[in-house]
């Protein structure tokens, strides 16, 4: 099925009775060639990729719930390629690229707006910071504008400048950020993947992982036992509890991150907005909902909701940064368990056990990776091999001390950085 302005025009004028679902609803096989546990955004992606670059399509992807049902739809859907360090710059730099062209790639409207994303800064240690990342994010071949206190104030007017603790130095513009539509994104891939042939199996939660000597044969789970020859764990705040089924310990924690929604408004926000004095960011949907969000709840759960302190640190960030807002009724908020790393950078690589592989700590900025993460991933599912950009995400790093500190420089706990 194929989506054209006729189609559309079409389904308008009939009673929109002619739109099939968007995948099948197949049974489990007794055995495939590769099978991915979870199917979030970047399951869905690698069994894409896997199946459109590398031909491998006799793949399940085994998602315990139902697919859109984790972080890739809870998250606030920011889209960026403003990292700092060799390692992270050129991976993201490829998935903004792959984003680029995801609509027509995959014939599916997943509203990928670009924006512009500007980062505020408050002091001239923090502009010195953002210059040398900017800088960096040209050397990529990506974009960057330094913006002075006017530059800023011709975008974002209603911001409070001369704020007493954290006046606002300027910004640093990055004109190709932005949003995308976070659920359409997974129904997107889900789709592209079934249509090549995977079988996207829901409500199959993986229950155990098979071992034999040291090779991995297949994966126990709440509809029967699937044998494979690859397995590769994809479960985002779950990949602690799922890689443990393989006897694995990791270097992630798993941490709520919440998102808040606004009453709808009259278009104000052109822009991703992010605070450089505390972790606070903001946007505007195409409904008019503000959306914001800040930090991780500081301490480790899997309970996908969160917690009135942090409820009460992100009103006041806001209220900061954008006094008006203040009036506007939050009409909701939710929460996302967060897989993160002690670096704050993510995990594509092979694990001890053969066949086994893993793809992970994401922590709070996993959404622009979901292309080039599934990309990086089915090259090295289908080839063995790390991709180029994804060369830095190896596992050992924390073994060697060798971290890829990025962002912030923080990871899970930012008070021991
Ligand atoms: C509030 C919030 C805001 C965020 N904002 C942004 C942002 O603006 N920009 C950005 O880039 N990133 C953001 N993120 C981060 C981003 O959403 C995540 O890093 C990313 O979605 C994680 O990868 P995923 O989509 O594969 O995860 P998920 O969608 O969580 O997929 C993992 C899947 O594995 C399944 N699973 C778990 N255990 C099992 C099992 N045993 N068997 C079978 N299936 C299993 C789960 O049900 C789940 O569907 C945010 C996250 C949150 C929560």
């Amino acid at each position: 099925m194929t989506f054209s302005a006729f189609r559309i025009l079409k389904e308008g004028l009939t009673g929109n009775t002619g739109w099939k679902p968007h995948w099948r609803d197949p049974a489990p096989k007794q055995d495939y060639d590769a099978i991915i546990i979870g199917g979030g955004g970047h399951g869905l992606s690698t069994a894409y990729y896997l199946a459109k670059n590398h031909g491998l399509t006799n793949i399940a992807v085994l998602e315990k719930g139902y697919i859109g049902s984790g972080n890739i739809g809870r998250n606030t859907t920011i889209v960026r390629a403003n990292y700092f360090l060799p390692g992270n710059s050129e991976f993201y730099s490829h998935s903004l690229k792959l984003w680029e062209g995801l609509e027509s790639e995959l014939n599916y409207n997943v509203m990928h707006s670009q924006r512009g994303l500007i980062n505020l800064f408050h002091s001239d240690g923090q502009r010195d910071a953002f210059v040398r990342r900017g800088n960096s994010m040209i050397n990529q071949g990506d974009d960057a504008i330094l913006l002075d206190r006017d530059g800023v104030r011709q975008h974002l007017p209603y911001l409070d400048f001369d704020n007493t603790r954290f006046p606002i130095f300027g910004g640093l513009l990055h004109p190709r950020g932005g949003t995308a539509r976070h659920d359409a994104v997974a129904w997107g891939y889900a789709r592209g993947a079934d249509q090549r042939g995977v079988d996207l199996i829901q409500n199959c939660e993986v229950t155990g992982i098979d071992i034999v000597d040291g090779k991995v044969t297949g994966v126990q789970t709440t509809r029967g036992a699937i044998k494979a020859k690859k397995v590769a764990i994809i479960v985002a705040g779950r990949s602690g509890q799922v890689a443990a089924m393989a006897g694995m310990r990791l270097p992630i924690e798993s941490h709520v991150l919440q998102a808040f929604v606004t009453e709808g408004l009259k278009p104000i926000i052109n822009h991703v907005v992010s605070f450089g004095m505390g972790h606070f960011y903001m946007s505007q949907s195409d409904k008019g909902g503000l959306v914001f969000g800040g930090d991780i709840d500081f301490y480790a759960s899997y309970a996908s909701r969160g917690n009135l302190p942090m409820v009460e640190h992100v009103m006041e960030a806001g209220m900061t940064l954008m006094p008006m807002s203040g009036k506007a009724r939050v009409l909701r908020a939710w929460g996302g368990i967060m897989d993160m790393t002690p670096d704050g950078s993510p995990i594509i690589d092979k694990t001890g056990i053969d066949g086994l592989f893993i793809d992970c700590g994401w922590n709070y900025g996993g959404f622009k990776a979901v292309p080039a993460s599934g990309w990086c991933m089915a090259h090295l599912m289908a080839t063995g091999q790390s991709h180029d950009v994804a060369k830095g995400f190896r596992l050992d790093r924390f073994l060697t001390g060798r971290g890829l500190m990025d962002e912030e420089g923080t990871g899970s706990q930012h008070n021991l950085h």
